[in-house]
């Protein structure tokens, strides 16, 4: 039987940097990787479009932490000892470096999730991280103090230290569970609303700024909110707004097989009462003025003529011919659409799972379980995620790291 001080499960961005600050804290550490597949990081490899949101560039725990539908408590703590700032020192320090982009978002500069596989890989090796692919690990037992790690190919390791790390997939978490946790039921997040309606039809890359959607899902205890850029596509709607709108209601939407409505200001903060306004201005100023050439939103000009269509405006029409009820209907579509939401779409930026092990056995300050002394557990393996924007990838820095400092000063002690 091979004995390890640490012995990692999960060969992803949380394994890495688990095992990495492990045997970069105490020196000499036998730290082991063990990885079901033949690949490392393969998450890594994809994210971000293939440039791999590291992070993102927001500082304030506070506000850091409201980027989390599920942990934003636990994480107050965590975020306080390693946080975005030093995400972004840890990789400077280790060659790499990284930029913001305006909507906060962190990405290595050569743009490529590559650079950051390259990263990990070299400081795993340069370190005496050993890794082993093709090692499912199948069963994990506690005998004393001493976890027996068993493989699929008939292999046990031996170590006092266990860093769980298997992400998402059920058979991972099913090893948490065995070993005593609780698990919370898995349920998609981070996804896009499909959405078929005539007034979207034809308007697929139409992007807003800033919009403010309101969710209703039947049954649901609340109604939730979100305002910022959204964007019409093929299928329905995209975007920052929507992203979070998905994660923050992923499981009553879930529970409600993806239906329901949403109303939408897509000039937010415009009120209908200022938008009707600004129309009856019009009308009076320019009576004579086509309504279709004569937009004063600062919505596309597609999207407008698209917006008069569904008020039963008349291409060629003009303002004198339009009465207060279609200029209403305008300002009440343009402040309010309501739209079925009726399925979910993919985002291929970013994909998580919301749910995993309960967050009421994990002790925050270590990310040790409360129920298995010794075992250590990090990323998504946890009931924690966050909406899109390096966040998901930040909960696996902090957590990994947190772990890793308690195991090498359990290791000194
Ligand atoms: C398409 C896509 C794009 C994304 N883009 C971003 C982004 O840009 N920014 C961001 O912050 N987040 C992003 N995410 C989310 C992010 O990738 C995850 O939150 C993160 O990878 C979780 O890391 P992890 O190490 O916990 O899990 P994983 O990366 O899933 O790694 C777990 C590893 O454990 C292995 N494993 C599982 N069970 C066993 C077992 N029994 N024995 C041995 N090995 C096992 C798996 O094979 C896997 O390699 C994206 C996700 C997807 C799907």
């Amino acid at each position: 039987m091979e004995e390890f001080d640490l012995i990692v499960v999960g060969g992803g961005a949380a394994g890495y940097f688990g095992a990495i600050a492990c045997a970069e804290t105490r020196p000499g550490s036998r730290v082991v990787i063990l990885e079901a597949t033949p690949r490392v990081l393969t998450k890594v490899k994809i994210s971000g479009g293939g440039r791999c949101n590291v992070t993102h560039h927001q500082f304030e725990t506070k506000r850091l932490v409201a980027s989390y539908p599920r942990g934003h408590k636990e994480l107050i703590g965590a975020f306080h000892r390693f946080q975005p700032r030093d995400t972004v020192a840890w990789f400077a320090d280790h060659g790499v470096e990284l930029k913001v982009e305006p909507d906060g978002r962190m990405f290595p500069i050569t743009d490529s999730s590559q650079t950051i596989i390259d990263c990990l890989e070299r400081t795993a090796h340069d370190n005496g991280v050993e890794v082993r692919l093709r090692t499912l690990v199948q069963r994990i037992e506690k005998v004393d103090e001493h976890f027996l790690v068993h493989t699929k190919e008939g292999t046990v390791l031996r170590s006092r230290f266990l860093l769980l790390a298997t992400g998402s997939m059920p058979f991972g978490q099913n090893l948490a569970r065995d070993l005593g946790h609780r698990l919370v039921d898995p349920v998609p997040s981070l996804f896009t609303f499909e959405i078929k309606d005539p007034l979207l039809e034809g308007l697929s890359g139409t992007s807003f700024p800033r919009v403010h959607i309101q969710l209703k899902v039947a049954e649901a205890a609340q109604d939730f909110q979100q305002e910022g850029p959204c964007l019409i596509t093929h299928w329905g709607l995209s975007g920052p707004a929507v992203l979070k709108l998905s994660a923050f209601a992923a499981r009553e939407l879930f529970a409600s097989h993806y239906k329901a409505q949403v109303q939408i200001n897509w000039e937010h903060p415009l009120k209908f009462e200022a938008a009707l306004q600004q129309l009856e201005t019009l009308r009076q100023q320019y009576p004579k003025k086509r309504v279709s050439n004569e937009n004063p939103f600062s919505c596309t000009r597609r999207f407008w003529e698209a917006l008069l269509r569904e008020s039963g405006v008349q291409p060629a029409q003009l303002y004198a011919e339009t009465g207060k009820k279609n200029l209403q209907d305008i300002a009440r579509r343009l402040t309010g659409t309501i739209l079925t939401v009726e399925g979910k779409g993919v985002f291929k930026e970013e994909f998580v799972t919301a749910g995993g092990v309960s967050r009421e056995e994990i002790d925050f300050r270590r990310m040790e379980s409360k129920v298995c002394p010794g075992l250590f557990l990090s990323g998504e393996v946890l009931d924690v995620d966050g909406i899109t924007g390096g966040f998901n990838f930040q909960n696996a820095w902090t957590g990994s790291w947190l772990a890793a400092q308690a195991i090498a000063q359990s290791l000194n002690s």
